[in-house]
């Protein structure tokens, strides 16, 4: 059985005192239904990972290498550091405006899996793509570059979030069945490369535009083990909202 993930991506926003607010509004209301995170911006890392009980703190990006002449960036040991265990990585908004490729998408993945920081690999098509039909293609085309040469037992204990980009931020989201499917594609692929326990074990999430209202049918679905949530995990009371129908 899988343990359902929901992590809130705070993308760049929240201040350190915003991110305490927030994390102590949250705490009381979790549940072992499912676990809970969110991923907030790095200056905010040290004291959400102080505040937080039971909310899983994750990191919205890393660098590959241990440390040199990346300007601006940051690496796992500083990760460590904090005491992250997540770290979202390859999201669509870093690979189209910050380079990100599978090629180094798959870097991070390995570096974060070596530290004991699980990676939430983020994949999707374009809406060109899924009106060109190319939606299975790219999502096994992605897989197969992001995770390229990994141990069948750390792929088991990743989480992959599939997000449509076109239902990114934009309220189209994606139909209960189109997201169904897409997941079944993620873990079959995941089954293509690593086998059957890694398939069984990795949590795929869906993400683009998961709202309080949507949320219970997407966790119906078979394939799907958990939500990516953007503009939703922002306030304390969609949040919580999300929270409390995934009970
Ligand atoms: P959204 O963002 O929920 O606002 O669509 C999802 C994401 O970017 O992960």
């Amino acid at each position: 059985m899988r343990k359902p993930i929901i992590v809130g991506n705070w993308k760049m926003n929240k201040t350190c005192k915003e991110t305490v607010e927030f994390i102590n509004a949250i705490e009381p209301v979790l549940h072992d239904a499912a676990d809970y995170g969110v991923g907030a911006p790095f200056t905010a890392l040290k004291d959400a990972t102080a505040t937080a009980k039971n909310l899983i703190i994750a990191a919205e990006n890393c660098h590959f290498e241990d440390n040199g002449a990346f300007t601006g960036e940051v690496s796992v040991p500083m990760l460590e550091e904090l005491n992250v265990k997540y770290c979202i990585i390859g999201h669509s908004e870093r690979r189209t405006m910050f380079g990100d490729t599978d090629e180094t998408v798959n870097k991070k993945a390995k570096r974060l899996v070596k530290a004991d920081i699980t990676p939430i690999v983020c994949i999707g098509e374009t809406e060109a793509q899924y009106d060109a039909g190319l939606t299975e293609k790219v999502i096994r085309d992605q897989l197969t570059g992001s995770l390229a040469d990994m141990c069948p037992n750390c792929v088991k204990d990743i989480v992959i979030a599939y997000e449509p980009i076109w239902a990114i931020g934009t309220g189209k989201s994606a139909s209960k069945d189109d997201a169904q499917n897409c997941c079944a594609i993620v873990r079959d692929q995941v089954r293509k490369m690593y086998g059957d326990d890694a398939a069984e074990g990795v949590r795929v999430q869906y993400g683009g535009s998961v709202k309080p209202e949507n949320i219970k049918e997407y966790m119906a679905c078979e394939d799907i083990d958990g939500a990516l949530i953007g503009g939703a995990s922002l306030k304390v009371d969609s949040f919580t909202a999300i929270i409390d129908a995934t009970k």
